[in-house]
């Protein structure tokens, strides 16, 4: 059996150890310290985002966002039903409710027209407008930004991003998670970097960063006895997970460069194979990290994603699904739906190749080889 190919395998640079054991001599071995501080300085460095919170997750993240967004029981909240569960999630932590939004085929994310459908619809419905948008930049290719934010000042509902796949990812010069009010980034073991688990919040400014901090460790008032006058949470990143992170971050420059030459393999790899299409930038100043390659096969030749997936693992590689609209999840089928079949369609005729900037050449042509292989079978 020849060696296994992951998805997106962790990637260390080599000094994570380093920053673990400087944690260790320090008796910083808590949650805090020093390296959440540098950590965050070197995300804020690399997004130009000025305000950085490291959190626990990017769950964490994305329901902070919501708390500070002012988001409680009843509410209505527009979410991208092409996503990962954990986009949506939050809301319900709230006592809120998610309205979902279909993707358009550009960019596979939150199509504006949609929105504006649901924004409008949603008033009538409940004679209030939702109370905030979360827009994913799914897997790291960004959204139609400017569109969706004209729409989001035109109604004054403020956007988060969930930009948990999309660390490095640029739009117009800027980079994902920067964009809207908020942005949510994650470093789970398959994200670009990983903490071994964390996230961050990109905050507006000083006041919201500092009020992120404070929920995000009990929202302990500052009195000499334990004092409460808001609900307060455990979601702060541990000085060792950041230790990690900062060690992480030493590479992120060339980690967004390998995942992007991977998808140029893969462009490359399939530019001959007739009825797959290999998910590109909708234009030159849109710049998605390709956190994962992902490709479509095309309808009219009934290939079932999970046919391939099966090939690929009868050769000890991984791939998968896309993710499965949160509008065909049982959890949400009760929740409101705007758009039409264009996220479904994707969903059942796609797939995420290994993407891992672990990965090398010859593993992404074995991967290519695989594929083009089981096509030719079909045709
Ligand atoms: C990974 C991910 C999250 C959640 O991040 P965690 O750090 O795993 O909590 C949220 N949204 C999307 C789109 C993700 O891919």
């Amino acid at each position: 059996m020849k060696d296994r190919i992951f998805l997106s395998f962790p990637h260390l640079g080599g000094h994570e150890m380093q920053y673990i054991n400087e944690a260790f001599s320090g008796s910083w071995v808590v949650p805090l310290g020093p390296h959440v501080d540098k950590f965050e300085q070197r995300l804020e460095e690399y997004t130009g985002a000025s305000h950085v919170v490291a959190l626990s997750a990017g769950t964490a993240a994305l329901h902070l966002a919501l708390v500070m967004l002012g988001v409680t029981a009843g509410d209505e909240v527009l979410c991208q039903s092409f996503t990962f569960s954990a986009s949506a999630n939050p809301v319900k932590y709230q006592g809120a409710n998610p309205v979902f939004v279909d993707s358009e085929p550009t960019t596979w994310n939150m199509s504006p027209e949609s929105l504006e459908e649901a924004i409008n619809d949603r008033k009538k419905v409940t004679g209030r407008y939702p109370k905030a948008i979360v827009v994913v930049h799914l897997y790291g290719m960004p959204a139609k930004m400017d569109e969706i934010l004209e729409i989001a000042r035109r109604y004054a509902i403020p956007v988060l991003e969930d930009a948990a796949e999309a660390l490095g990812s640029e739009y117009h010069g800027k980079k994902c998670g920067t964009l809207g009010n908020y942005g949510a980034l994650s470093f789970n073991g398959n994200k670009i970097i990983t903490t071994s688990g964390g996230g961050a919040l990109i905050c507006p400014d000083a006041e919201a960063a500092r009020h992120v901090k404070f929920l995000a460790t009990q929202a302990r008032e500052p009195m000499p006895y334990y004092f409460h006058k808001e609900l307060g949470y455990n979601y702060r990143l541990s000085n060792i997970s950041a230790g990690i992170g900062c060690g992480q971050m030493e590479f992120i420059t060339d980690r967004v460069a390998r995942r992007r030459a991977i998808h140029n393999l893969y462009t490359e790899g399939f530019k001959n194979v007739e009825g797959i299409t290999v998910h590109q930038n909708p234009s030159a100043d849109v710049k998605s990290n390709f956190w994962l390659t992902t490709i479509l096969f095309d309808e009219n030749l009934h290939i079932s994603p999970e046919d391939v997936r099966q090939a690929l693992e009868a050769e000890n590689i991984e791939s998968r699904w896309l993710w499965r609209p949160m509008n065909m999840q049982p959890i949400y089928a009760d929740a409101p739906f705007y758009g039409s079949d264009c996220a479904e369609r994707i969903f059942n005729s796609g797939l995420c190749l290994p993407s891992g900037s672990i990965l090398t050449d010859d593993e992404i042509h074995r991967v290519i080889d695989c594929v083009t292989q089981y096509i030719s079978k079909r045709q």
